[in-house]
């Protein structure tokens, strides 16, 4: 792409790698260092909303702790996420025990993760909710490194790194 300027801050449409800690709660749930940092494209929702807008202007090297809210992170805990399943829907020699987690298929034949709230005679309620859904999220993040993507990243909106090639 020959002369192209280095990134001097974190703006739409750079590549910023980001090591961090995730602590929801008061227990760390997540964490890349700087060897394992992620990289997303900015300004393209690779990462959760409330997150990528508190990166905006922060330069390689900066430390920041970002606290998002759950509306801006999983969004609020969704009544109409809990659902009864029958027992016969589960698989053979599943037996649902509370708060066991369950890949499950919904009608279309997507994929969706539920975690049993509830364990009845003959239904079983399930929690589909994201489980990050209705929490705080703390981040302590520090910018790894900034470049600018390839056009073929930009196009596609996201970074091809880690074998992501297609
Ligand atoms: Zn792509």
């Amino acid at each position: 792409m020959g002369a192209e300027n280095k990134p001097q801050e974190i703006a739409n449409d750079v590549v910023v790698s980001l090591a961090y800690t995730l602590t929801v709660d008061g227990e760390v749930l997540d964490e890349a260092g700087d060897a394992d940092a992620i990289q997303f494209l900015q300004g393209h929702s690779n990462i959760i909303p409330g997150l990528e807008r508190q990166l905006a202007g922060l330069k390689v090297g900066a430390t920041k702790t970002v606290i998002v809210s759950a509306e801006e992170g999983y969004g609020p805990v969704d009544e109409d996420a809990f659902d009864e399943v029958v027992l016969e829907d589960f698989p053979a020699g599943v037996v649902p025990e509370v708060d066991m987690e369950l890949e499950m298929k919904d009608e279309d034949g997507n994929e969706m993760y539920g975690r049993v709230v509830e364990v009845g005679e003959e239904a079983v309620v399930m929690d589909f909710n994201h489980p990050l859904a209705g929490k705080e999220l703390e981040f302590k993040i520090k910018v790894v490194a900034l470049r600018a993507p390839t056009g073929e990243e930009l196009a596609h909106g996201h970074v091809h790194d880690h074998g992501h090639h297609h």
